[in-house]
C-alpha cells in the first residue's frame, strides 16, 4: 500500500488556497517524498489534472521502478529542463505557478524564467515542508526501524569501547555497525565527545583517548530508506564529578517535563519553556544554549522547531525530537535526546534507550 498518491493529492488540493494553476517541485527531498524518485536533477511538475516527473535519459529505468502512475517526461539530450516546464505548461493551460523560492538559487530562476514567457511564477515557502510535517504511516514505521537501529548500535557498541578508544574510532565504529544493521548510514556526523568536548554541542570527534576523560557524550542517529533517528545519551564514569551529577539529574527533569507536555494543541514554545523552566529551578538555565529540539524525516533537521521563538503548534503525526543539554567550557556537557511521536491522544517516545544517571555507566 503506497501513500505517495496521497501526498500529492494534498499538495494538488492546496493549490487552490495558494491561487497557483500549478506547482513546480525541485527541492530533491521534496521530489523523493512526493514521488518516490530518489535521483536527482528532476523535477515535479503539479498540476490539478495530474502529475509529471520531468528527468533526464539516466533515470529512465528508475523511474520506472519508483514512480509507477506518474506520468514521465524524459528530455531529449538537446533539450533543456526548462524547455519541457515550459512545454508541459503550455498544454496544461497554467500560467500560475508556485516555485520553492527558498530552494531555488536565483540563477536557476532567473534561467527558468527567460526560457518560459507567458508563465508566471510565484514565490512560495515551505508548502511541501508543511506537509512533510505531518507523517504517514509508512514514514512511521520507517523511522522506527532508524531509531531501532541507532538503538542497536548504542547497546551493542559501549560495552565494548576500551580505554585506548578514540572519538573518531569510536564515531567510525557508528557507522559500520549502523550499516551492518541495514541502514543506509548515518542521519548526520556522529558527535563522540570526550570530556570538554562534549561542551561544544557541535564538537567533531578527534584522536583523543577516551580514558583521559569522566564523560562522554555521543550523538548519533541512522538514515534508514531516507528516514532519520536522532539520539544522544551522555556516559559517565564512576568518578564523575558532583557537578556532573547534579546537572545531570537537571537536564533529565527538563526533558521529563517537556515530553510530558507533548500532545496535539500544545506549542511548540510551551514545550520548549517547560525544559527551560525545569533547567532554572535546578539552577543550569544559563548553560543551555540551543533550541530544544526539531522535527525529523527525509531530513535530520525538519519543522516543526522547537525553541522560544517558535510558532508552531504540535499535532498528530509529527516525530520531534527533545534535547535540553547545558555545557560547561572546558569541564563537560550533558545532553540527552529523544524522538517523538505525537499521537492523536498524546505522544509516544520511539526510543526506549534507558537514561537515568545510573543507567549510564561507562566503563573502560
Ligand atoms: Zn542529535
Ligand atoms: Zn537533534
Amino acid at each position: 500500500m503506497s501513500t505517495l498518491p496521497t501526498r500529492l493529492q494534498r499538495l494538488t488540493d492546496s493549490l487552490d488556497g495558494l491561487e497557483l494553476d500549478a506547482m513546480l517541485v525541485t527541492d530533491e527531498t521534496n521530489v523523493r517524498y512526493l514521488s518516490g524518485f530518489t535521483g536527482d536533477s528532476s523535477f515535479l511538475l503539479v498540476t490539478p489534472q495530474g502529475t509529471s516527473i520531468l528527468s533526464d535519459g539516466r533515470y529512465t529505468a528508475q523511474i520506472a521502478e519508483q514512480c509507477a502512475g506518474i506520468e514521465t517526461q524524459i528530455r531529449s539530450s538537446t533539450q533543456l529542463l526548462r524547455d519541457v516546464v515550459k512545454e508541459l505548461l503550455s498544454s496544461s493551460g497554467a500560467t500560475k505557478v508556485g516555485i520553492e523560492a527558498d530552494k531555488l538559487t536565483l540563477a536557476e530562476f532567473q534561467f527558468l524564467e527567460a526560457g518560459c514567457d507567458g508563465i508566471e511564477f510565484v514565490s512560495t515557502k515551505a508548502v511541501v515542508e508543511k506537509l512533510r510535517m505531518i507523517k504517514d504511516e509508512a514514514e512511521v514505521l520507517l523511522t522506527r526501524r532508524a531509531v531501532e537501529i541507532a538503538e542497536r548500535v548504542f547497546t551493542e557498541l559501549v560495552p565494548t569501547l576500551t580505554s585506548e578508544h578514540t572519538e573518531k574510532q569510536v564515531a567510525h565504529e557508528i557507522e559500520h555497525r549502523m550499516r551492518l544493521l541495514g541502514a543506509e548510514g548515518c542521519s548526520f556526523a556522529p558527535i563522540v565527545a570526550a570530556g570538554p568536548g562534549g561542551a561544544l554541542p557541535h564538537y567533531q570527534p578527534q584522536n583523543l583517548p577516551l580514558a583521559k576523560h569522566r564523560s562522554l557524550l555521543i550523538d548519533w542517529g541512522a538514515k534508514y530508506e531516507g528516514y532519520a533517528s536522532d539520539l544522544t545519551r551522555t556516559l559517565h564514569q564512576q568518578n564523575v564529578s558532583d557537578a556532573f551529577k547534579r546537572a545531570y539529574e537537571g537536564v533529565l527533569e527538563a526533558q521529563l517535563a517537556a515530553i510530558e507536555l507533548i500532545r496535539p494543541g500544545v506549542s511548540a514554545r510551551e514545550v520548549d519553556a517547560a525544559a527551560r523552566a525545569a533547567l532554572e529551578r535546578h539552577g543550569i538555565l544559563d548553560a543551555f544554549k540551543h533550541g530544544l529540539g526539531h522535527g525529523t524525516g527525509l531530513q535530520i533537521h525538519e519543522s516543526p522547531r522547537m525553541s522560544p521563538i517558535s510558532d508552531e503548534i504540535l499535532a498528530s503525526g509529527m516525530i520531534i525530537t527533545v534535547e535540553p543539554g547545558v555545557y560547561y567550557d572546558g569541564d563537560f556537557g550533558i545532553r540527552i535526546e529523544d524522538d517523538i511521536l505525537v499521537t492523536d491522544s498524546g505522544h509516544e517516545v520511539l526510543s526506549t534507550l534507558p537514561k537515568g544517571l545510573d543507567d549510564c555507566r561507562f566503563i573502560l
